[in-house]
């Protein structure tokens, strides 16, 4: 099933997500929703508040179907590694059109539960770690523009409201 993707201005997107106890077919179903939900709206990144579920469990894949193998579900997911830097554009699929640079660490260690709820680590580099950063983000109601300037950070919420008042943004 695909969701409609949650835009910037709807709450659930700035609250923690809840941590993910039960490992069940509800869960699996979940990502396997995330996963198509991502792919249709032409992203390789979606955490669970995108959808509008207050839940701790995002997905990834940043070869956009080239590689099942990378295709990525973090469960509860934290940080434990960061190293190194990159400067890159960003853009997130709530904040559709919207693109920032953003300084971000290039190598980056993750540890989640799979959907058995087994813990792992991952490690990625340059894309991989932006996005195991940008989708862990979201799962504790944080978003992108937090860490660009609040001069631009401004512009883009007034365009956003710009939007929102053309009835553009819903
Ligand atoms: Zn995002």
């Amino acid at each position: 099933m695909i969701y409609p993707i949650v835009k910037y201005g709807d709450p659930v997107l700035e609250r923690p997500a809840a941590n993910i106890a039960e490992f069940d077919g509800e869960l699996k179903k979940l990502a396997d929703d995330m996963f198509e939900s991502m792919y249709a709206a032409h992203g390789v990144g979606l955490a669970a508040p995108q959808i509008g579920i207050g839940k701790c469990i995002a997905v990834i894949d940043v070869t956009f179907k080239e590689d099942p193998n990378a295709k990525l579900v973090l469960v509860n997911p934290e940080i434990i590694k960061k190293q190194g830097k990159q400067t890159g554009s960003e853009g997130c699929l709530s904040l559709p059109e919207f693109r920032e640079n953003v300084s971000r660490a290039n190598v980056v260690t993750v540890r989640a539960q799979d959907l058995e709820g087994k813990w792992f680590e991952k490690t990625g580099e340059g894309l991989l770690a932006r996005a195991l950063l940008h989708e862990t983000e979201h799962l504790i109601g944080k978003l992108y523009i937090s860490h660009i300037s609040a001069l631009k950070r401004d512009i883009m919420k007034r365009k956003i409201k710009k939007l929102m008042r053309a009835g553009e943004w819903a």
